[in-house]
């Protein structure tokens, strides 16, 4: 947003997807799934809507979110991770993950402060630490394998920093934390009396061996004194349009979110929550054959770029790929996305848009990779794959 003008700017996001339907071009830029979530929970949500049992399904839902949906989180983080939550106290549900962020850093970056993350990072991050008067630093994740670089971000700790942000598994690279990086950012929060918002929206779309490592913040000893951690729906069940997400971690902390929270949304559509409920307790095998299907996008997408001359990282979670572009061309991230919608018809989001104040310096390893989503039925991505080898 633009004070002086009183114009917005979109997201890259929005951007994209506008640019994509302009130019006709295949969209694998903005992250949403192009098949629907499963047919049982469409038809749950329908039904929830004239069921009283929701309790009232169509008027305003309890700040914290429907006790049956938390208690559901709750059930979630028990069996998946080991982690007990108090559902009446240490689960809140959110307009989507994005609420829950923006209220956590609102919450706990103090204005004036530092704000530090791994970049290239969610896009959010840097506007709503903004809005709470902070200052956002980025330590750069590098290729090949994009592995979170703690000393570094131990390094990047000074007097004024208060908050940490990680997002594990990561949008864009796919990188998994182990359990041991975690451990050793919880370990630097602690020593220097920081608190951490993780952002997890990609928990359950863990591919190959990374599916045994990815385990919540709040599993590492003495994290719940530091951390929260926030869950997306809309990720979890391919539904990206409902905006239901949660945020999780002690109850001291959760009441500080809350504290904002009940002044962003106040609370979300009870009906859509009450569905999540019935997934999240029973997923009919949707999260091992969704997980399935997107490695299998994935692996479609990655050969493809190879054949068209680009290096596609190995990406073990969540929607993309991101793919360095400097065998097959001069241009910078920036300017292949721009020519790669309008003249080969394919869309993609330049990792640069995803870095501190869209670093610009030609030199950055940054500004030459490309994020592609893989969140797309078999002939979305064939069809760009194969303008990829007619037009690039
Ligand atoms: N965090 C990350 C890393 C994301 O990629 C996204 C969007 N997919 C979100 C948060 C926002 O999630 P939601 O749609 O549930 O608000
Ligand atoms: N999370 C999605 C992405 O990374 C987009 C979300 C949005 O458009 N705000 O592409």
């Amino acid at each position: 947003f633009d004070f002086e003008t009183a114009t917005v700017l979109p997201t890259i996001y929005e951007r994209t997807t506008a640019a994509a339907l302009a130019h006709d071009a295949v969209n694998l830029g903005q992250g949403f799934p192009d098949r629907e979530g499963p047919d049982w929970l469409l038809a749950a949500a329908a039904e929830a809507i004239t069921d009283p049992q929701v309790g009232p399904p169509n008027q305003y839902a309890p700040g914290l979110g429907l006790p049956v949906l938390r208690e559901a989180v709750a059930e979630d983080h028990r069996r998946r991770y080991d982690v007990t939550l108090d559902p009446a106290e240490q689960v809140m549900i959110t307009t989507g993950a994005t609420e829950g962020i923006t209220a956590a850093i609102l919450a706990f970056a103090e204005p004036g402060s530092e704000v530090l993350t791994f970049e290239p990072h969610y896009d959010s991050y840097g506007a709503c630490t903004a809005l709470a008067g902070a200052e956002l630093k980025g330590v750069p994740l590098r290729a090949p394998d994009f592995r979170p670089d703690v000393d570094a971000l131990e390094a990047a700790v000074t007097d004024r920093t208060s908050l940490i942000l990680i997002n594990t598994p990561h949008n864009p690279t796919g990188t998994v934390f182990s359990p041991e990086e975690l451990r050793r950012v919880v370990d630097i929060a602690r020593r220097h009396g920081l608190r951490i918002m993780c952002d997890e929206v990609y928990e359950h779309l863990v591919f190959d061996d990374a599916a045994h490592r990815h385990r919540t913040i709040l599993s590492v000893p003495g994290a719940q004194e530091v951390a929260v951690a926030v869950g997306s729906a809309g990720k979890s069940f391919s539904l990206t349009g409902w905006k239901v997400g949660w945020i999780t971690g002690s109850t001291e902390l959760l009441n500080k979110v809350r504290g904002v929270k009940q002044f962003l949304s106040f609370s979300s559509g009870p009906a859509y929550q009450w569905a999540i409920a019935q997934g999240l307790r029973d997923d009919h095998g949707f999260f091992a054959a969704n997980a399935a299907a997107l490695a299998a996008g994935r692996d479609l997408l990655r050969e493809g770029l190879r054949e068209a001359g680009l290096r596609p990282n190995r990406a073990e979670a969540g929607y993309f790929v991101v793919a360095d572009i400097a065998e097959v061309t001069e241009l910078s991230g920036p300017q292949f996305c721009e020519v790669l919608t309008r003249e080969v018809g394919v869309a993609a989001i330049p990792v640069a848009a995803l870095t501190i104040q869209h670093r610009a310096s030609t030199d950055d390893e940054l500004q030459r990779l490309v994020r592609f989503a893989f969140c797309k039925e078999p002939r979305t991505i064939e069809e760009a794959m194969r303008r990829l080898r007619e037009r690039l």
